[in-house]
C-alpha cells in the first residue's frame, strides 16, 4: 500500500467507498464526479501506478471486471454504449496515481464529447512513429 494513495485507502477500507462488485485482486467502485450516470472505477487491490508499472493478473482482472462492468451498465442503465479509459501520467490528465480504468456508459445526447477532433494525419509522421513503436 502507498501510505498517500486515495485508492489504498479505500482498498483498506480506511477511505468510504461505493465498491459494486469485487474480486480477489480488483474492485469496481462508483466514482465521486461521474462524467455520466453509472460512472464506474475499477483498481487493483495492489498499488500500481498504471499500465506501465501494473502486473499482467491484476490488469487481466482489472479489465475482466470493467468488461462485467460495462456489460451491466448496457443491461440494467440502459447505456447505448460504454466507454473504457485508462489515463498515464499528468500529461495523459491521470489525477490519482493508482491504476484505473473508467468504465462510463454512455446515452444518446450525453454531455461528453471527443477531445480531438479526427484529422488526418501526415503520412510520414505516422510511419516514423510506427517504425519507432514496432522497433520497441
Ligand atoms: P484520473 O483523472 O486519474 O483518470 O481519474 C481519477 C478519478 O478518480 C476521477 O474521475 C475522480 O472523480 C475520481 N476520484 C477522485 N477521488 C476519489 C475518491 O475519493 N473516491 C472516488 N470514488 N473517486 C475519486
Ligand atoms: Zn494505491
Amino acid at each position: 500500500m502507498a501510505s498517500d494513495c486515495i485508492f489504498c485507502m479505500i482498498v483498506a477500507g480506511e477511505l468510504p467507498a461505493t465498491v459494486i462488485a469485487s474480486d480477489d485482486r480488483a474492485l469496481a467502485l462508483m466514482d465521486i464526479n461521474p462524467a455520466t450516470r453509472g460512472h464506474v472505477l475499477v483498481i487493483p487491490r495492489t498499488h500500481s501506478t498504471d499500465v506501465d508499472d501494473i502486473g499482467a493478473e491484476d490488469l487481466g482482472a482489472c479489465i475482466a471486471l470493467a468488461q462485467q462492468i460495462a456489460r451491466r451498465a448496457r443491461r440494467t442503465l440502459g447505456a447505448e454504449g460504454v466507454n473504457l479509459l485508462h489515463s498515464a501520467g499528468r500529461a495523459a490528465w491521470q489525477t490519482v496515481f493508482h491504476f484505473h480504468i473508467h468504465v462510463i456508459p454512455r446515452y444518446a445526447g450525453d454531455p461528453l464529447v471527443l477531445p480531438w477532433v479526427p484529422a488526418p494525419g501526415e503520412p510520414g509522421e505516422i510511419a516514423a512513429a510506427a517504425a519507432a513503436l514496432e522497433a520497441g
